[in-house]
């Protein structure tokens, strides 16, 4: 028999793990319909028939996000035959205040006590029978991720599947008694599936939820005088009753069923006394991720780059399939286009994928381990002083993957105005392919100079223009008000497993091999073309005095480069190139370097190419620029989708340009003075004035507090 089992939950109760474990890697990720809120489908391993849904994980069901309003909406809707409640148990309290929500709806429900083994470990204990009984309704315990009785769970939901469901017994006498009233006034919902989720609602004057109801005018007053008689027995308004009995309720259940074990700091509290410590935790942060993007770029990203783009991809297969076509006497274009334009761009690519699976890898591992939400909360504590919010920085780290799933990730802020300022700057950190273009410098430019900080640095770039961005946006007033406060609950550190970090990796690599076989591919084909097709259209075998199409559009364009220091047309095609993909950059820089074509270890290949056109500064100069300027398309794309509007996505990209342009410029122009010695150009003065033209934005009031304050002064008084 096929069923539907619905997964909800608070958010990090450990719903997505529990999903992951149920269906293994076969399920289906989208988006609801008509809104942006992540969808995940899935079929249990076991038994296809039995199909999961993933809600988004939420604090309650009333209507103040979009996440909240989603997971009602599916409940009531889409009729899922069994609700699974994912109760995170050593956080008790909190979620069973969901639970209350959910089985109000009447669909049966039963409930994964998850994270048993952080109880087990802590010494608590929950009296599981009494807890069932008094809620009525199964409750297993579980452990999503020690994959410990999770099957129990599909076989408790088949068991309750079409079983007569009433909800948690939640309220006293008199609240019960409006309710009733409110259900026998209101006909139609009196015997509809929902009546207890419809009287309340009604009785809290929640009119997204009731909406659908059309009351006549009659019932609205038959509503309206319960809601009076209640107000003005227990002096408080509906919902507020309705939040006070719900907290009382759990409060008297968690009393009957829990038992805290010792009282003392569990390792994990031990470890954040050290890990989020007020003065600690952020030179802690830099520390770690100096070593991560060490281990990557330096320890990994040095010899095995080396290895894959020399030997493998010049030696092995660039020569190998260069003397195969040599031998099938293919005309030379062919094998130009084979050997230099596919091996060179695509290889060029490919080549920077031990640096960026090895980056992928400890961040997940950073991640899975519980780091990674620390840091969103230490970073709150900072950056609120900036005006900004600590959910900001869930999207900005996974950014640093890559910008699409950053943007996307924006998803979780209810903010309007928070939401769009952190799609704005997510994309500012260095993604996975920006991590190329740093790698391909710190082997080439920097190397020697003792340039293990660069890769480093520019994740530090990527953070301090998320900060000076947020202050100038702050200030305008569009984005005036206090960023939205910042609730999160905090997992205990645990072991990484295997499974989940190398699932993470996994999916983020192969986002990338698919975007080197079509994305990159085509790039590299095109620039390959334009760059062996001379301005009056016929073949040239490409030369430095072959003047190509590709060299004729980039000297064209160059100009606008020029002040920021990287005017020569490879650049110039590079930094256009990579709007379609960043890895475009690397890639052109191989064809154009001819690695395909090199065969040998000794030849000259990308990374001397790179250190002959670059100078320290007008490499750091390139490198801001293109890791701040607008994202590749797919991010553009997400961008769009999640602005939801024309014109605030073309304010981002707007933006993003001039920021970026105006950083790259101050790092060129100030950096040719006083790092490289030039004498100072009207250039240098351009660069001055746009310095004070951000520090005025940085400093100025802010453009409306004013008002702010008259509304907070009206509001209050
Ligand atoms: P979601 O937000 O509800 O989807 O939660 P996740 O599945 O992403 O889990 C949040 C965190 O809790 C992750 O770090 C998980 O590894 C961790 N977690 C999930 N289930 C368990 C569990 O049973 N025991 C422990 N110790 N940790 C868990
Ligand atoms: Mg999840």
């Amino acid at each position: 028999m096929s069923i539907t089992i619905a997964l909800a939950g608070n958010p990090n109760c450990g719903k997505s793990t529990l999903f992951n474990a149920l269906t293994g890697s076969n399920q289906y990720v989208g988006n609801w319909p008509g809104v942006t809120v992540e969808k995940k489908i899935g079929s249990y391993k076991k038994d296809k028939e039995v199909k999961i849904t993933d809600l988004p994980g939420i604090y309650s069901l009333s209507p103040y996000t979009l996440e909240e309003v989603v997971s009602r909406e599916y409940l009531i809707n889409e009729k899922p035959d069994v609700i699974v409640d994912v109760v995170d148990a050593s956080n008790i309290e909190r979620n069973l205040y969901l639970s209350t929500q959910l089985s109000e709806l009447g669909i049966p429900m039963i409930i994964a006590l998850n994270m048993m083994d952080i109880v087990e470990k802590n010494g608590d204990k929950i009296n599981v029978r009494q807890l069932s009984a008094d809620l009525g309704c199964p409750v297993i315990e579980i452990s999503a991720l020690r994959n410990k009785n999770i099957d129990k769970v599909i076989e408790e939901a088949r068991k309750a599947v079409g079983r007569n469901y009433q909800p948690i017994d939640v309220f006293d006498e008199q609240v019960e008694e409006y309710l009733n009233e409110i259900e026998k006034s209101v006909g139609k919902i009196q015997f509809s599936n929902h009546s207890r989720w419809y009287a309340i609602k009604l009785f809290e004057n929640d009119e997204k939820a009731t909406e659908s109801l059309n009351l006549s005018a009659n019932e609205k007053t038959d509503v309206e005088s319960v809601i009076a008689k209640a107000e003005a027995e227990l002096d408080d308004d509906g919902e507020g009753i309705i939040t006070d009995a719900r907290y009382t309720y759990i409060s008297s259940i968690v009393a009957n069923t829990v038992k805290k074990g010792r009282t003392g700091l569990t390792a994990s509290d031990k470890a954040d006394r050290i890990l989020t410590n007020r003065f600690l935790a952020i030179p802690i942060f830099v520390a770690i991720m100096f070593f991560v993007y060490y281990i990557a770029v330096t320890i990994v990203g040095g010899p095995v780059t080396d290895w894959v783009n020399d030997v493998f991809f010049g030696e092995i297969i660039g020569g190998g399939v260069g003397s195969l076509l040599e031998s099938a006497k293919v005309a030379p274009w062919v094998n130009s286009l084979v050997v230099d334009g596919i091996i060179g761009g695509v290889g060029g690519v490919l080549g920077f994928l031990p640096i960026i699976a090895t980056l992928y890898l400890l961040m997940a591992i950073l991640e899975d381990i519980g780091y990674m939400s620390r840091i969103a909360f230490i970073l709150d504590r900072i950056f609120r002083r900036f005006g900004l919010s600590g959910k900001s920085f869930i999207p900005i780290l996974i950014g640093t993957g890559c910008s699409v799933p950053g943007v996307m990730a924006t998803r979780t802020i209810e903010n309007e105005n928070d939401r769009r300022m952190t799609i704005m700057v997510a994309s500012f950190m260095p993604c996975g392919a920006k991590t190329e273009i740093i790698a391909l410098f710190a082997a080439s430019v920097f190397a020697g100079r003792k340039g293990w900080w660069f890769a480093p640095l520019c994740y530090f770039i990527g953070i301090i223009a998320v900060v000076i961005s947020g202050v100038i946006l702050k200030k305008t007033r569009k984005f005036a008000g206090d960023p939205a406060p910042f609730v999160m609950e905090l997992p205990e550190y645990h072991i990484p497993t295997v499974t989940n970090v190398l699932r993470t990796t996994w999916d983020r690599i192969k986002a990338f091999i698919i975007k080197a076989g079509t994305v990159i591919l085509l790039a590299t084909i095109i620039i390959w073309f334009l760059q062996n097709v001379s301005t009056s259209f016929e073949f040239v075998e490409f030369s430095n005095e072959s003047h190509s199409l590709l060299e004729a559009m980039g000297r064209a364009i160059a100009p606008i480069f020029s002040p920021i220091g990287f005017g020569d047309w490879t650049s110039t095609v590079a930094t256009i190139g990579g709007l379609a993909a960043k890895e475009v950059v690397v890639s052109t820089f191989g064809v154009v370097a001819g690695l395909g074509g090199d065969v040998g270890a000794d030849t000259p290949s990308m990374i001397e190419y790179t250190t002959a056109a670059f100078t320290t500064v007008s490499a750091l100069s390139f490198m801001v620029f293109n890791q701040l300027c607008v994202p590749c398309f797919a991010a553009v794309g997400a961008i769009r989708e999640e602005m939801n509007d024309a014109r605030w996505t073309w304010f981002t990209v707007i933006y993003q340009c001039l920021f970026a342009y105006g950083m790259a410029l101050m790092v060129f122009q100030f950096g040719s003075v006083l790092v490289l010695g030039k004498s100072p150009n009207i250039w240098t003065a351009v660069a001055g004035l746009v310095l004070i033209i951000f520090i005025y934005l940085l400093v100025r009031k802010p453009k409306n507090l004013s008002d702010v304050e008259v509304k907070r002064a009206v509001s209050e008084n």
